[in-house]
């Protein structure tokens, strides 16, 4: 950081008081051992409207939104701003809308920067609300039961959104409905973070057009729509920056990726005045976030839990996981969380789990069963964690669930960081 932060503005009396009761009531929460790391929020804004503004008021705040990856992320942001010396409040947790962005800096009222997750159809309120500094697009596909012309109207809403505002943008040029949408931006950081999940983007968002596409390359024949020139690069596993330099990552999170978030990360450090060696010194020590990729033994196995919510999510995450033969469980819940309907499944290629031994569990197990037949993928089913353990017979165990399903094996396992 170049010249040292002034000091944020004193909140007036009410909002005060909103933080103060907020507060105490996350302390009860988390006596009764609940999360609590949204209830502070809910309270004072209950009591003060606009709390977010006023402990926004004087930050200098990153947004980082997208269907996947915001979590890590945000993570891997705020690791690489501590290079500043400064501060940095954050809504770890994933907690990512408005309650959750207002519990995060009520909680650290002394932090100048702060990096929230934001949910993406919150960004436009978001973006009102805080007066971010950088506000950072990764991607955008379907979540659930959202359908293309949902997340295109999402798009468009970021859009107006970004219009308005005078932040910098650190956007995905990979992602044609990102790009679209982030050069609506008055100045945008364009990162070239790869998109592995393309379903959703053979369409020029601009004028409906089918994309010509080549490698990472794609534009639109019919409007001149096409990727932007880039200022940062991921080549592999190593990062092109600004002035050409490659350099490695050398992450400890695996996976491609993080290595994609791993950049877009550099672009906004980069927007902070924190250069990419101090950046990545910070990044490289993330070993798990929220839970991801946290290893656990559990009866003499060594269990890695991954997390992934939707069919873009799964085959980032059927990436990461270590080679055949260590089993994988794979567990589906379709809670309200998750989205009630399971047809999302057979969005996803399951026939590279053919080489290894394949256990399926979660509530909605069935659902999964029937997906995997179909893909011709041996499996047994499972009953619970500790059942996947025994049938597993093997002293590494690889669990991929989605979002409930995460959090009971979670529970189950203990909680950590
Ligand atoms: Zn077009």
């Amino acid at each position: 950081m170049d010249t040292p932060l002034p000091a944020r503005p004193r909140l007036p009396i009410r909002a005060r008081l909103a933080t103060t009761v907020g507060g105490a009531a996350a302390t009860v929460s988390k006596l009764a051992g609940r999360d609590g790391s949204v209830i502070s929020g809910i309270i004072g804004l209950r009591l003060e409207p606009d709390l977010l503004s006023l402990l926004a008021a004087g930050r200098q705040v990153v947004l980082v939104t997208g269907t996947n990856g915001k979590t890590t992320t945000t993570r891997l942001i705020t690791a690489a701003l501590s290079a500043t010396g400064q501060k940095v409040a954050s809504n770890v947790y994933g907690a990512n809308m408005e309650a959750g962005l207002t519990s995060a800096l009520s909680k650290e009222q002394d932090a100048l920067l702060a990096v929230l997750e934001t949910d993406e159809k919150y960004i436009p309120s978001m973006i009102k609300a805080t007066q971010p500094k950088v506000v950072v697009l990764l991607n955008l596909s379907r979540d659930q039961m959202d359908r293309a012309a949902e997340i295109w109207m999402l798009a468009r809403r970021w859009r107006e959104a970004l219009a308005a505002s005078d932040c910098l943008v650190v956007a995905n040029a990979d992602d044609p409905l990102i790009a679209w949408a982030a050069s609506a931006g008055r100045s945008v950081s364009w990162v070239g973070a790869g998109q592995r999940w393309r379903e959703d983007s053979w369409c020029c968002p601009e004028c409906g057009a089918h994309l010509a596409r080549n490698g990472d390359d794609w534009s639109c024949r019919e409007c001149g729509n096409q990727r932007p020139a880039v200022r940062w690069q991921l080549e592999g596993d190593k990062v092109i920056d600004p002035a050409g330099r490659v350099q490695p990552l050398d992450l400890a999170l695996p996976g491609r990726a993080n290595a994609s978030n791993a950049v877009v990360a550099l672009a906004v450090a980069e927007a902070f005045g924190v250069d990419a060696d101090a950046a990545l010194a910070q990044m490289r020590g993330v070993t798990s976030v929220a839970g991801r990729y946290t290893q656990v033994q559990r009866h003499g196995t060594e269990i890695r839990l991954l997390l992934a919510k939707n069919p873009a999510g799964w085959l980032e995450a059927l990436d990461v996981m270590v080679p055949a033969p260590v089993p994988v469980l794979l567990a589906v819940n379709a809670q309200v969380p998750d989205g009630r309907d399971t047809s999302w499944l057979w969005d996803v290629d399951y026939r590279r789990l053919r080489d290894r031994p394949v256990l399926v569990g979660g509530e909605r197990r069935m659902d999964l069963a029937v997906r995997l037949e179909a893909d011709d993928v041996p499996f047994q089913l499972a009953d619970g964690i500790d059942q996947a353990i025994e049938l597993a017979r093997s002293p590494r165990l690889e669990v991929l669930a989605n979002y409930t399903a995460f959090q009971q094996y979670r529970a189950i396992l203990g909680r950590t960081q």
